[in-house]
């Protein structure tokens, strides 16, 4: 029996990475579920799979949860501590899919099993990539991409030397608003941001997909998880989502993947590697398909991957400034208080200010140095969002 375990259980990812476990129960001991508000999905799945503990990140939930599993013999806990916690319970398989900068903590702690780490959270490569892959290495850990992109670029280098590559093509599918009139994008709501064409995943990410900001992480996120250079790293718009990325080697090859806009293959690629075995995802039908389409990006429509070009240059902290500068606009636009076109004019703004002044550059990352740079970006973005609604 594999002991797994999985951070952000209650999410899209958590929820299909539940999906595959439950259909091979006996498989699988599973060791910790963590949730923040869905806590009555986090008792209903913990009692199902007899989980050791389960953890919610807030505080104030513990009474609900508690009172939820009373009697179960299950262990309940709440607040970032106890995330930690349940992070350095040994397991052989950990998931890494809470949203946000909250996930590199458990996800680097998790690392000192000498486990293997899923890593659905990109916000830890895109913040502390160099610390999150240096400690992997350091401690014996595998990590394994989750992200269906990467996950793509994974699977087509095995077998492969990475100084065979010339380039990495990450596909995006332009998401909601990839047709909508470039000149009302400003007025774009919440809603019709969060209506992605052929993926169905948080909310968050979700219209990550539809400002660019989405693909601008994952870009940082293939430069910190393959150890390639900026210019090697390009997007192509691609509508269908069924070519996830593609590998282009120094022979002039290029090794697409394709399969079905299913997050259940890459967390299933995942748990089973370095084994494939069986997973319940559709089977293409190419002549049905008929034809893929390609285009370049509108960097007009698309100004989020301009920012992601500068971060990659710039490294050190840069990253980690980006991704809190992007979470902290993201909170704006939900709130109504900055417009959609709003975010990447005021996460640029951030990074340039922020690079200008703070020796970002060369800065080493910790995680105290990515704490204070995360606090200092989401502070200067509340102060530009603050100048949008004056
Ligand atoms: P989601 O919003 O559906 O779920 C997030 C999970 O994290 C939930 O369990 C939530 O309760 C928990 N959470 C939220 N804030 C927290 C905090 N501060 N502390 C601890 N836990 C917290 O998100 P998702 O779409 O499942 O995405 C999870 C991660 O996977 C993100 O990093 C996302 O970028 C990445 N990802 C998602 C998809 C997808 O298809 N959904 C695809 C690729 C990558
Ligand atoms: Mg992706």
């Amino acid at each position: 029996m594999r002991r797994i375990s999985i951070f952000g259980a209650t999410g899209s990812i958590g929820q299909n990475t539940l999906d595959l476990i439950r259909r091979n129960p006996d498989d699988y001991d599973v060791v910790a579920l963590t949730g923040a508000q869905n806590i009555p999905q986090l008792i209903k799945d913990a009692k199902e799979l007899r989980a050791n503990v389960a953890v919610t990140s807030d505080q104030t939930r513990l009474a609900e949860l508690r009172d939820g599993l009373a009697g179960s013999g299950i262990d309940v806990a709440a607040g970032d501590a106890a995330l930690i916690d349940a992070a350095a319970r040994p397991a052989d398989w950990i998931m890494s899919a809470i949203v946000g900068a909250a996930g590199l903590r458990p996800g680097l702690e998790a690392l000192k099993h000498g486990t293997v780490l899923a890593l659905a959270n990109k916000e830890s490569l895109v913040t502390a990539g160099p610390l999150l892959m240096g400690e992997a290495k350091r401690l014996g850990a595998t990590v394994l991409p989750v992200d269906s992109e990467h996950s793509a670029v994974f699977q087509a280098l095995i077998g492969e030397d990475i100084k065979s590559v010339e380039r990495i093509i990450i596909t995006a599918s332009g998401g909601a608003l990839r047709d909508h009139p470039l000149t009302a994008l400003d007025s774009v709501t919440v809603d019709e941001a969060s209506n992605h064409p052929n993926w169905d995943m948080g909310q968050r990410i979700t219209i990550d997909s539809a400002s660019m900001f989405n693909k601008a992480m994952e870009l940082i996120e293939t430069k910190e998880f393959f150890g390639v250079k900026p210019e090697e790293i390009e997007t192509i718009i691609h509508p269908e989502s069924l070519i996830h990325a593609l590998v282009g080697f120094r022979d002039g090859a290029l090794m697409a993947h394709v399969g079905p806009p299913d997050m259940r293959h890459a967390i299933g690629f995942a748990l089973n590697w370095p084994d494939r075995k069986d997973l319940p995802v559709q089977r293409l039908d190419l002549a049905q398909i008929g034809q893929l389409n390609f285009r370049a990006p509108d960097l007009a429509r698309y100004p989020a991957l301009a920012i992601a070009q500068k971060v990659m240059e710039a490294g050190g902290l840069t990253g980690a400034v980006f991704n809190a500068a992007k979470e902290r606009a993201l909170d704006g636009f939900l709130a109504g208080a900055c417009s959609f076109t709003d975010m990447a004019r005021i996460v640029s703004r951030v990074v340039d200010v922020m690079l200008s002044k703070e020796g970002l550059q060369n800065a080493t990352i910790t995680l105290d140095s990515v704490r204070e740079a995360d606090a200092m970006a989401r502070a200067l973005t509340g102060e530009e969002i603050a100048k949008q609604e004056s």
